[in-house]
Formats: structure tokens, sequence, C-alpha cells
């Protein structure tokens, strides 16, 4: 199966394998307008441009974090805006090596007929929209698709609807000069052990690699978002040396060494949990083709938004708190985290039933 090899095949090589270096993440900081609007909700403060920009501003501008990072996903309102004395964010990022991404996809709807599986949406001028990207800065993209583990699902039309969209939309994606993050997310949502888990994720992953291959993505311009393999929530936890075994092997069944890396989600973890457990992968002493990453939204924000709370005075007790998860995070993609950054906020479960970004 050859890979399409297009105008921008060297550049899509060249910054996946940049966004995958180890020591660096990425920041999901994509929420939708809607998305955003409840974590403002949860600190009392209204969902305004101002507020959004005051957010992403802080985010983007803590001294030092930039270094631990090498993508930030943008949402597209933020990828136009600009800090508070005019510098557009794009350019904050750029002049600190970290690339900057967009979220392509609209959001999910139910597939009819069955138990409220979605597909995603965004295909509508999705090629036109990324070299709109592209030449506003934007260098990769992310796109959602979600899967749930139920008594009959995912189904196999849910697995195949899914996959047949990620794989569309990555090859759009690389036509245009975008390195396409491919994120078929299970969700944790359920009764379920670690083993179905693992079963659901390596069915899913395999069908996506399939389509990605029948679609000539360059896997070598691609990167991969999955969840980790993890019991459902509503089970008795396990350590994270277990959820780094069952995680690591579901991922080294399935996903082709031509991938540079893999960056976590946290999907409803909490910010010292999805840092243990990215460490402890990092940590296992068996063949790892990729960079084990973090692409993380809310284990990267939560603390930093509740020590903000919307006030210019906790800015700088706000910024710090995102500095200790950024770096955090970047010893756990080297196996080097000794835990023990946490505070309450950062071991706080963020766990939604039926997630949606
Ligand atoms: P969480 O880390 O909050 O699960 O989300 C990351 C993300 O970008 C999901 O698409």
């Amino acid at each position: 199966m050859s890979a399409f090899v297009g105008k921008y095949a060297d550049e899509l090589i060249k910054t996946a394998k940049y966004i995958a270096t180890p020591g660096k993440g990425i920041l999901a900081a994509d929420e939708s307008t809607g998305t955003i609007g409840k974590r403002l909700a949860s600190i009392n403060v209204e969902n305004i441009e101002s507020n959004r920009q005051a957010l992403r501003e802080l985010l983007f501008t803590v001294p030092n974090a930039l270094s631990y990072l090498s993508g930030v996903i943008f949402f597209e309102e933020t990828l136009y805006q600009k800090t508070s004395d005019g510098k557009p964010f794009v350019h904050v990022l750029l002049e600190n090596s970290v690339i900057p991404g967009i979220k392509v996809d609209k959001g999910t709807v139910d597939i009819a007929g069955t138990n409220s599986e979605t597909t995603t949406q965004g295909f509508d001028s999705l090629g036109a929209r990324c070299q709109q990207y592209y030449k506003a800065g934007a260098r990769f993209a992310k796109w959602r698709a979600v899967l749930k583990i139920g008594p009959t699902e995912p189904s196999e039309l849910a697995i195949q609807q899914n996959a047949q969209g990620l794989a569309r939309y990555a090859i759009i994606c690389q036509e245009n000069g975008l390195v396409p993050i491919v994120e078929p997310e299970v969700l944790t949502d359920g009764n379920h052990d670690i083993k179905k888990c693992a079963a659901v994720t390596e069915k899913v992953l395999a069908a996506v690699y399939k389509a990605l291959n029948d679609h000539h993505v360059l896997l070598e311009g691609t990167l991969l978002k999955p969840n980790m393999v993890t019991p459902g929530s509503d089970s008795p936890k396990v350590s994270p040396e277990v959820i780094a075994e069952y995680t690591v092997a579901a991922l080294r069944h399935t996903v082709p060494p031509a991938v540079p890396g893999i960056v976590f989600l946290s999907g409803g973890q909490s910010e010292e949990e999805a840092t243990l457990n990215l460490n402890a992968m990092n940590k296992l002493d068996v063949l790892k083709p990729w960079t084990l990453s973090f692409s993380f939204g809310r284990a990267l924000q939560q603390s930093t938004i509740k020590k903000w709370a919307g006030k210019k005075e906790n800015v700088a007790a706000a910024q710090k708190a995102f500095l200790v998860r950024c770096r955090a995070n970047s010893e756990a993609t080297l196996g080097k985290y000794t835990g023990g950054s946490a505070d309450a906020a950062a071991s706080e479960s963020l766990y939604v039933k039926g997630y949606r970004y």
C-alpha cells in the first residue's frame, strides 16, 4: 500500500517528528466556545470573548512553560487572537519553537439506529479551511472521533464510520500541509474491567490503521491521540504500572512504527493520575518505537483555571500551577517523574459522563 506523497510530504514528516520530541508534549487548548463556557462557569466567569482570550493568554505566556511543549491546539477563534499588548498568539508560540495546531472537527452527532453512538462532523469545506489555517500559521490539526463501551458497543458500524472518517480527515489535512492528529477516543464510561478496554481499544486502533492505509495516508506525517487503557469509570482503579502495561501492549499490537509519536488524551483522569500513568509507560522496559507523550486538555488546565478564578491578582499563582503540570508531564515523557507535584486540585477527578468536547 503506497502512501500519497503530495507537495507537503517532507514538511509533514518534519513537523510530526518535531512534535514528538521526547521531553515535550501538546497543550490541548481547543475547547469549543460551548465547552470552554463550562470551564468558565465552574469559576463563575462569563463566557465572553474577552474572558476566553484572558484565559488563553494566561496559559500561553507562562514564563518557561513553553519549553516543555512542542505544540498547542487552538480553537478557530484562538488561532486569530492576540495578547493584550497586540501580539498574535501564533507568534508567541513560534518565538518559543511551539507549533500551532487547530481543531478542525465540528463535534459529534448520533448515528441513527445505534445506542447513542456517534460520528464526527466537519467535512464541509475541510480542504479550504485547512488551507486558511495553514496560511494563519497552523501546521497540525485535530479531529476527535468517539467510541463507547457497552454491552453491544462499540458496534461494527460505529467503528467503521469513525475509522473511515478519521482517515478521510487525515488525508485532507496532509493534502493541505497539516499533520493530522488521529484521535479515536474510547470513552472511560462504564463498569467494564481493564481487559475489556484493552480489547476494544485494540479493535478500534486496528480498524483505524487499516483505514489510514486504505486512504494512502503518510503515517510518518501523522500522530496518534488515543485513550489510555484503564478500567471503566465505575470500576475499581488499578495502579499506573498496570495501566502502562495494558496500554503499551495495545499500542504495540496495532500502531505501526512509522508513526513518530503517540500523544495521549487525559479523558477525565485527574492531573496527577494522567502524569503518573504516562510516566509508568515511559518507564516500561519493552520496545516502544514511538515517543509516548501528552496532548492533555483537562489534565493540564484544571488546577490553573481553579487558581485563576477569573481574577487578575491570581494570574501569577495560576501560571505557577500550569508550569508545575507542564514540567511534571515533560518528566513523565522521559519516565523521570517522581510524583509529589500534586495539590488537592491536581488530584481531583475530572471525569464527566459522556464527555463532549
Ligand atoms: P482531555 O485531555 O481533556 O481528555 O482532552 C484532550 C482533547 O483534546 C480531547 O480531544
